[in-house]
């Protein structure tokens, strides 16, 4: 015997139940079948509602009504020719009557009973197995239709009831021992009390009709057809690179469907798991998919998690006080009260110093067990002992599921580190000791972003998102947006990185989407964007609550940089070419490196000297590994250094500044390079890395430039270089006399840092240096006289950019 069950989108309308027709006929080629079929999708929810409409006195359930008729008369009509359509329509008008008037009863006394309710649900199993058996017999395919209410006895727990299984068992026996039939058609999800009352076995129910006849009849197979190709490492609709569990044990497949797996129903598993025989999980529009095997024998393949699932609308309940410690019986009461409540409980925790039970359960059912634990603890609350029960709402479970868990040391780490990481708060935790299944009450806000982190981090072969969100779209910006895109198809094949950028502004208009900025046609959707508004753009960053979220920085503006703090303790990472953060105080430059240690997230600011050069992580490679800096000494304005390699008397000092500015070298303010600000910024962060407690004005500046260029507008300081002509050429023709060359150098000495245009012998190490190249030589005890030196382009777009870029990679591996 084989037992199929088609769930609500498998038999949803008449091309749906053309496919099973098919799938039942094949099967039938093998042996004989046991064919349970849900309600046509929705009609469970329709019919529910149309009794609460009832119940409240609202006429619209007949609309309601209507809707249940006419959807499973079409359904027939295309099923059946019309020569033999009338027995079948006048069977589904009789029910569809039979709903009415009981709703009409509903809506008369205002009163919708649990028995009730039950009676008004079960007609959607009936009526599609009905319509089912009579298209399968339209077809060819012989059949006995049978009542499933005959043969499950349950007890009374309308809604929810539990299969008394002795006389279950029996029935289901008896009943086919006397049938020949090859093929039997029955509703899922309904049952009798002993009574004869229709009873339900809870949403979702088809599924364990389906176990229940299967383990009876020690069935060879139990064929679980869905709108899925099997039980997927995560629910496809949260997590899009959740894919197929080809091979999962009974147990595995019981925790995943107990933590919010809705492929399968919980209860399910239990019958067959008794009688060892394997499930099937497939997929009825994709009958040859691949799909999912559940039986004894699932081996490891290779992850230490088989899956991961959720269940929302949770509430924690939490006893608290100083009379709990050390007093037994305290949790017996405690579930005691639960239970009286008929409250399931879905998760329990307790610290080791018992001075608090955390209970997860239904967030519906909070109010009712406030109720009857406040009642149970009256006595002790009245007397402080123990405080009122505390109940939290809006949170979810998510659990991490696989046998190969056991003895695995390091999961949990990486499932709690990977949620702190994303800023994903964890308010109860629980492990069972079978080491099958973590779990962790968070916000359900932050469920989607949970599920996908841990998806992220458990599976290897899916890809990392990163989410950006770009400030700044000029020079460097858009040098950046362009690697991103070009580089796109290589980070996703080699890095396994998804990089999107899910946020992106300039100084006039800024725009979002979750699902990505289409990155060769974001000039034209950021002219069309909202006008850029700093407060709005980053604190959309994290409300749009998006997984691996990093702010990327590439402005000059202040008020940005101001804002990392906020960014950093909301687990946003910050990668920044902007200088401002950290050459601001030292206090809020150590704050930012605080808060992204306790965050765990990324802040990383190579691009702040040298541009994309690796100075300052060759620095704290060195620092890191135990050695210690001596001296630095280095040249590190691109455009100084371009403006004393070019400039030589002929062309004006202020033409070759300009040059340098055209050609996109300098700071948007070029005062900032030529007075040396730019540079004293530079080795105070290199000074900063190294432990120093440095500000700016304990940095000495012998700067070369006449006052009179340093005050008043950009054109007015062009124009004052112009007429300090001879003031420049008096400084070349010195140095170029003495056979040196000009360079503007800074050092960084036994805590103390200058910066100062210096002339520069043949000899030295600085001499040949051309173009915007910057280098740094750091003299440290592993490398005393010849020093390590870093050396290439420090300055311009692309190359920054791709220094934003490495950052924003290294960023990813944090
Ligand atoms: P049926 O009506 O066939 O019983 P359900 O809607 O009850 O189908 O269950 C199938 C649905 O379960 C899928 O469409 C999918 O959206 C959802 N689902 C949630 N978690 C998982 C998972 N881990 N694997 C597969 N599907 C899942
Ligand atoms: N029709 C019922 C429900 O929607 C049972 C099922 O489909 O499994 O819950
Ligand atoms: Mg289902």
């Amino acid at each position: 015997m084989q037992v199929l069950k088609f769930g609500g989108s498998s038999v949803a309308n008449a091309a749906n139940i053309n496919k099973v027709i098919s799938i039942v006929r094949k099967a039938g080629e093998k042996n004989r079948v046991v064919l349970i079929v849900s309600a046509l999708g929705g009609i469970t929810d329709l019919l529910l509602n149309s009794a609460a409409l009832a119940a409240a006195g609202d006429e619209s359930f007949r609309e309601q009504l209507n809707l249940l008729e006419s959807r499973h008369l079409s359904t027939v009509q295309q099923l059946i020719p019309v020569a033999r359509q009338s027995s079948v329509l006048s069977a589904v008008k009789t029910q569809c009557n039979e709903i009415e008037d009981i709703c009409n009863g509903i809506f008369l006394l205002r009163e919708l009973s649990a028995v009730t309710r039950d009676r008004v649900v079960s007609f959607g199993e009936l009526l599609s197995s009905r319509i089912i058996s009579s298209a399968l017999t339209e077809n060819g395919i012989a059949n006995t239709w049978k009542d499933a209410r005959d043969l499950i006895i349950t007890d009374s727990h309308f809604g929810n009831a539990k299969v008394d299984f002795d006389n279950t068992n029996r029935q289901i026996q008896k009943f086919f021992a006397d049938s020949k039939a090859a093929l039997f058609v029955l509703p899922g999800f309904i049952a009798a009390n002993a009574s004869k009352l229709t009873t339900t076995l809870g949403r979702g129910g088809s599924d364990y009709t389906a176990s229940i006849f299967a383990a009876a009849l020690n069935a060879e197979i139990l064929e679980i057809w869905t709108d899925v190709s099997g039980i997927m490492t995560a629910d496809p609709n949260l997590v899009s690179s959740a894919r197929i569990i080809p091979a999962i044990s009974y147990q595995e497949a019981m925790e995943l469907s107990h933590f919010g797996a809705k492929v399968i129903y919980p209860p399910t598993i239990q019958p067959v798991l008794k009688k060892n025989i394997p499930v099937r999980v497939k997929n009825t529009f994709a009958a040859s998919d691949p799909r999912t095997l559940i039986d004894h024998s699932a081996q490891s393949n290779g992850n230490i998690i088989r899956g991961i699932s959720s269940i929302n609308r949770i509430a924690l309940l939490g006893l608290e006080g100083s009379g709990m410690v050390g007093i037994p019986g305290i949790s017996k009461r405690l579930f005691e009260a639960i239970a009286n409540a008929q409250i399931n409980v879905i998760m329990i925790t307790q610290g080791s110093s018992e001075h608090s039970i955390c209970v997860a359960i239904e967030e519906a059912h909070a109010a009712k067990a406030k109720q009857f634990i406040d009642e149970a603890f009256a006595a002790e609350i009245a007397s402080d002992q123990i405080d009122p029960l505390i109940v939290e709402t809006a949170l979810s479970v998510v659990a991490v599921v696989g046998d190969h868990m056991k003895n695995h040391p390091g999961i949990s780490g990486k499932m709690f580190g990977a949620l702190g990481r994303n800023g994903v708060n964890v308010r109860a935790i629980a492990q069972g000791s079978s080491e099958r299944n973590i779990s962790a009450v968070i916000y359900q806000a932050d469920v989607k972003k949970a599920i996908n982190v841990l998806h992220e981090e458990f599976f290897e072969t899916s890809y990392k998102q990163l989410n950006l969100f770009v400030a700044g779209a000029g020079n460097v910006g858009s040098r950046l947006l362009e690697q991103l895109l070009n580089q796109r198809t290589y980070l996703y094949n080699h890095l396994r990185l998804q990089v999107r950028v899910a946020g992106l502004a300039n100084s006039k208009r800024m725009i979002f989407n979750e699902n990505g900025i289409s990155l060769d046609n974001w000039k034209n959707e950021l002219t069309m964007g909202e006008p850029m508004d700093i407060e709005h753009f980053l604190t959309d960053i994290p409300s749009k609550n998006l997984r691996n979220s990093i702010f990327v920085d590439v402005t000059a503006n202040g008020e940005l940089a101001m804002s990392y703090d906020k960014l950093l303790a909301k687990s946003i990472g910050v990668v920044a070419c902007n200088k401002v953060a950290c050459s601001s105080s030292f206090e809020y430059y150590k704050q930012l490196k605080d808060l992204a240690r306790e965050y765990s997230v990324p802040f990383l600011f190579e691009t702040n000297v040298g541009a994309g050069l690796p100075v300052i992580g060759t620095l704290n490679d060195l620092l890191r590994s135990g050695d210690r800096v001596n001296r630095i000494q280095a040249v590190l304005s691109g455009t100084l250094n371009f403006v004393f390699n070019n400039y030589d008397g002929k062309t004006s000092f202020a033409k070759v500044v300009w040059q340098a500015q055209q050609e996109g070298y300098t700071e948007p303010d070029p005062r900032l390079d030529l007075g040396g600000t730019d540079v004293m910024r530079k080795i105070m962060i290199l000074a900063r890395e190294t432990g120093e407690q440095m500000e700016m004005n304990d940095i000495s500046n012998t700067s070369f430039m006449p006052a009179s260029c340093m005050t008043g507008t950009v054109d007015d300081f062009y124009q004052e270089m112009e007429k300090e002509e001879a003031h420049f050429k008096k400084i070349y023709q010195a140095a170029a006399d003495a056979g040196n060359k000009l360079k503007f150098v800074a050092t960084y000495e036994n805590g103390k840092a200058s910066v100062g245009l210096q002339q520069i012998p043949s000899q030295h190490d600085f001499y040949h240096l051309y173009g915007k190249d910057n280098v740094v030589l750091f003299y440290t005890d592993r490398y005393p006289e010849q020093p390590l030196v870093v050396k290439g382009a420090g300055a311009g777009a692309e190359v920054t950019a791709s220094g934003v870029f490495a950052d924003i990679i290294r960023a990813s591996r944090i």
